[in-house]
């Protein structure tokens, strides 16, 4: 067990929190407790500006609250850290591993039209790579991080890793553990290839976001859905491209709807009803894999929290 421990939990206030949230809330909230000294810490991630709703980041901050789950530091909001990342951003241009593009969606569906690539539905294709090697006279619209490049030049000079890789790089596949889905594997390049850090609406992605401040707030753990598994990889490359610390991660189980799609706010989930806060921990709980309470309406929260930090270090606290 590590003795510094820091976890986080980094909602995006899209809305309030909704059944499927609560369950990485908790889940985040509860591997931090099992850790001695362990701190958890939260962020609102409302970097997307046009997806964020008015006060959702309050709501979500009381909703958590009434569930007994309290940030051990200052709540971080990503909207005012706009300097810290376009730092960041320069630093990866200074390394020529970010680079200004100007195409459109069009442009690039056309690209791939124009290589005979068509899309499998719900399913990005990686940009082409028109300009990478320079705009021409086209304005900048966005900023990519040049996976393919710093992919293909792997491992980078070893003075600048920051630890010891916790993730490796082979044959074009970059592999890495997750505490609960065990050994993943990516073909970064080929499957998101050169993805956008700035946006062509200004707003930094979240890919760059999230690593700067699991960065600056020193998070060790990262504990969330498995819907963001598929992120990780590009995660590590740009941990790895900035000589930052990659965190472990362990990926939660998701939260379905009786159509069997992943609960989102996108798809309507009804933000959480708190009036029985105990109740709605045990459903999470369940999703978790812990024990559900024997008496839901007779068990005091604080009791209830402690009851599942101690099945926690049994159920997830494993070594790999
Ligand atoms: N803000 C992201 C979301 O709500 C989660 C970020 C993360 O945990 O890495 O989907």
């Amino acid at each position: 067990m590590t003795a510094a421990y820091v976890g986080r939990f980094a909602p995006s206030p899209t809305g309030a929190l909704h059944a499927g949230s609560l369950v990485a809330a908790l889940a985040s909230w509860l591997d931090a407790r099992a850790h001695p000294g362990g701190r958890w810490l939260v962020r609102i991630e409302d970097v997307d500006r046009p997806r964020c709703q008015a006060g959702a980041g309050e709501r979500i901050l009381m909703q958590l609250a009434a569930c007994g789950l309290h940030s051990d530091g200052p709540v971080l909001w990503q909207s005012q850290r706009g300097t810290l990342y376009q730092q960041a951003l320069e630093q990866l241009v200074a390394r020529g591993l970010a680079y200004p593009c100007a195409c459109t969606r069009k442009d690039i569906a056309q690209a791939h039209a124009a290589a005979g690539r068509t899309r499998v539905r719900h399913i990005e294709l990686p940009y082409p790579g028109t300009c990478r090697q320079g705009l021409g006279n086209r304005p900048v619209r966005a900023w990519r991080f040049a996976t393919t490049d710093y992919m293909q030049n792997w491992p980078p000079a070893p003075a600048e890793q920051a630890q010891e890789a916790p993730f490796f790089i082979a044959e074009g596949l970059l592999h890495w553990q997750d505490r609960r889905l065990g050994a993943q594997q990516q073909d970064v390049a080929g499957t998101v290839g050169d993805f956008v850090l700035l946006r062509a609406d200004g707003c930094y992605a979240y890919q760059l976001a999230v690593v700067v401040d699991d960065a600056a707030q020193h998070v060790t753990h990262v504990v969330r859905g498995e819907d963001l598994a598929d992120n990780t990889p590009r995660q590590m490359l740009l941990q790895s491209a900035l000589g930052l610390p990659t965190p472990r991660y362990l990926h939660t189980p998701l939260v379905r709807g009786a159509d069997g799609e992943k609960l989102s706010k996108q798809h309507g989930a009804a933000p959480l009803q708190l009036d029985h806060p105990v109740q709605a921990l045990d459903e999470a709980a369940a999703v978790l894999g812990l024990p559900r309470l024997v008496q839901v309406h007779n068990t005091a929260l604080g009791d209830a929290l402690a009851l599942w930090v101690k099945a926690w270090d049994g159920l997830y606290n494993q070594p790999l």
